[in-house]
């Protein structure tokens, strides 16, 4: 730590920087194996790149997750879990301050209940069925969710003639 400090650090933007200004940024390809760089503007520029580069890296990123789905869902499921509460209070802190966030939150949400409409799903019947009551979708026994999918069929059936 003490040989942090005594790091001074000079930006092109901002002059002379303190150590709270300076962030330690661990690079293969440099010599000592790190560099330090201005916080402020390493975050602007990350968020330029990503901005600029938005689909690139979500294709890449899909392209990635569909390689290693498995893989992929099994550090997902892991990371979530240990990181449940944080995660949520952010997601919630941003989908109350982030419009863009929020409407695209909205309209996936809105996608998947479509589709586990469209495929009335164990889980869709299941919520259905706990929707109004204090039953959990672990009380459910499956042929309530057998005779509750063959209602919404024919229901849907009805209303199509
Ligand atoms: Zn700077």
């Amino acid at each position: 730590m003490r040989e942090e400090k005594e790091i001074v650090k000079v930006c092109k933007r901002h002059g002379h920087l303190n150590i709270n200004d300076i962030q330690l940024i661990k690079h293969k390809k440099c010599k000592k194996g790190f560099y330090y760089t201005c916080k402020i503007c390493n975050n602007y520029s990350k968020k330029m790149y990503a901005t600029r580069n938005r689909k690139k890296l979500s294709e890449n990123n899909k392209e990635y997750r569909k390689k290693n789905r498995d893989k992929y869902n099994s550090w997902a499921r892991k990371y979530f879990k240990k990181n449940r509460s944080i995660i949520s209070e952010r997601a919630n802190k941003k989908y109350n301050n982030d419009d863009f966030f929020k409407k695209r939150a909205l309209e996936n949400t809105k996608k998947s209940m479509k589709k586990l409409r469209e495929n009335i799903s164990d889980s869709y019947v299941k919520s259905l069925i706990t929707r109004d009551s204090l039953l959990t979708s672990k009380d459910i026994p499956l042929f309530l969710v057998e005779i509750k999918r063959m209602q919404i069929i024919l229901k849907r059936e009805l209303k199509n003639d």
